[in-house]
């Protein structure tokens, strides 16, 4: 009987996980299926060898303005209070980024208040019309002598690409202050899940009809009798790479545990614009509140190739990848969902909301008497 197929869910991430939770809470049987060892995809944390709780995969800091995706999670975890804040090391000091008022006045020993910030800003922005490319944003907001120090250096490694040959979205993630607002993020909830990410999603996961399926990696036949298939993956290797590879920029992670030391650095996150080939180095104690001996902390050095990590945005990429949504969409029995399959800079409440709305196309598909 077909209501006894399962849904075969590709990938073990948020997308993934998400979205099998929400049909498996509709009533479908869910098979989820991730070639890792682990779930939670890069949002994955562990306890290293030294009791320090870690992102293997780099910094998740959760944020969102969605009250539906911040009570959706919270059915899974409760929350820690935590608000990031980053430091750019520029000319020998340490400065808040996104830029504000400290930023200004520090860098260019000024005494500016806000109104004087806002001026500051007026005088040396450089205003371009239409804004296409990050280089646009950035300029257009805080001016060349600050694009240099703060944005070029940081993006040429980022991305091994100048600011230009980015799409806008890229760097306006980045907004300007002329207030003394430090935090990295301004959203209404700013927390990290108490005891994890992974126990969230092992939370998300723990469901009857749910059945999760580590060390899988996905082939055609993983299809077979599926009643509906949810891919997360690449959407370039989904299609055997038909019109060529889509880029993805990968990283290295470079973890070290520091013994004896109680504290590294004065914020979570420290960037580094124009020294070392790395492009940030984060302080995990800083994230989680944990008290333990010594501290851990991840450098991350990007790199062409490698695991995924992010979609390159462009226009030549967006063009290519709209080619293969065409094909995507021509596939009734497959929903493409997540940073990969859709090939966009989602931040994880984003692909929150993605996958619960994937999750409702699937059942209307099903009700539709579709695959
Ligand atoms: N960026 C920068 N300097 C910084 C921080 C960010 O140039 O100090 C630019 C860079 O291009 C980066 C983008 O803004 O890739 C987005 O930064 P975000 O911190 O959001 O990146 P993520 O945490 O997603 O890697």
């Amino acid at each position: 009987m077909s209501a006894t197929r399962p849904i075969l869910v590709v990938g073990a991430g948020y997308a993934g996980s998400v979205c099998a939770r929400a049909l498996a809470e509709a009533g479908l049987r869910v098979r989820v299926i991730d070639r890792r060892p682990h779930i939670a995809g890069n949002a994955y944390d562990e306890y290293d060898g030294n009791g320090i709780l870690v992102h293997r995969y780099g910094p998740h800091i959760f944020h969102t303005n969605s009250q539906r995706v911040f009570d959706w999670l919270s059915r899974f975890t409760e929350w820690r209070d935590y608000e990031h804040r980053v430091l750019a090391s520029v000319d020998g000091m340490l400065l808040p980024i996104p830029i504000n008022r400290t930023t200004i006045n520090r860098l260019y020993e000024l005494d500016l208040d806000e109104a004087g910030v806002e001026q500051y800003l007026e005088r040396v922005r450089e205003v371009r019309t239409p804004v296409r490319t990050s280089e646009d944003v950035v300029l257009g907001s805080v001016g060349r002598d600050l694009c240099e120090k703060f944005f070029r250096g940081y993006t040429r490694k980022q991305w091994g690409l100048d600011l230009s040959e980015l799409s806008a979205g890229v760097a306006a993630r980045i907004p300007t202050r002329t207030n003394d607002d430090d935090r990295y993020f301004a959203d209404t909830y700013q927390a990290m899940p108490l005891n994890g990410y992974t126990r969230m999603f092992e939370n998300i996961l723990h469901h009857p009809r749910i059945e999760v399926l580590t060390d899988t990696p996905f082939e055609p036949a993983s299809a077979t009798g599926a009643l509906h298939v949810v891919y997360t993956g690449p959407i370039d290797a989904y299609f055997g790479y038909r019109y060529g590879p889509l880029p993805y920029r990968s990283l290295r992670f470079e973890h070290e545990y520091l013994p004896g030391v109680e504290r590294h650095q004065p914020v979570g996150t420290v960037n580094y614009p124009n020294e070392h080939a790395y492009t940030r180095i984060t302080e995990f104690k800083h994230l989680t509140g944990q008290s333990a001996p010594g501290t851990a902390i991840v450098r991350e050095y990007p790199q062409a190739h490698g695991d995924p990590y992010y979609p390159v945005p462009r226009a030549e990429n967006e063009r290519l990848y709209q080619r293969y949504k065409a094909l995507a969409e021509r596939e009734p029995g497959v929903t493409f969902v997540g940073r990969l399959a859709q090939y966009r800079y989602y931040n994880m409440d984003q692909v929150v909301a993605a996958a619960l709305k994937a999750a409702e196309k699937v059942r209307e598909r099903l009700r539709g008497g579709g695959t």
